[in-house]
């Protein structure tokens, strides 16, 4: 890889959105490597679990943390609204033996 294109490597990953719109409502994303992997929270900073499947999902926030709440350019949302899982890297793990 040349040093441009690391350069624009490191530039994309540092864009990426942090959230986006689905159903008409704002979400958080909450991203993870592989389909198997754990995100990082974006309400409570903690690694959840999900099934394989991208989307919208419920929060797995311990209860100290549904306080919390995200301003997503003006919509408010909290751990109750949940976000969407995207996974970076599809593929990179295979699923089932
Ligand atoms: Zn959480």
């Amino acid at each position: 890889m040349s040093l441009l294109d690391q350069i624009a490597h490191l530039l994309n990953e540092n864009t990426e959105k942090w959230f986006d719109t689905y159903a008409g409502r704002k979400f958080p994303i909450a991203y993870r490597q592989n389909e198997t992997g754990p995100v990082v929270c974006p309400y409570c900073g903690r690694e959840h679990h999900h099934g394989t499947a991208d989307g919208h999902r419920s929060s797995h926030c311990p209860t100290s943390s549904h306080g919390r709440r995200l301003n997503l350019e003006g919509e408010i949302v909290t751990p109750a609204d949940g976000y969407l899982v995207l996974t970076r890297l599809k593929g990179t793990r295979k699923l089932g033996k």
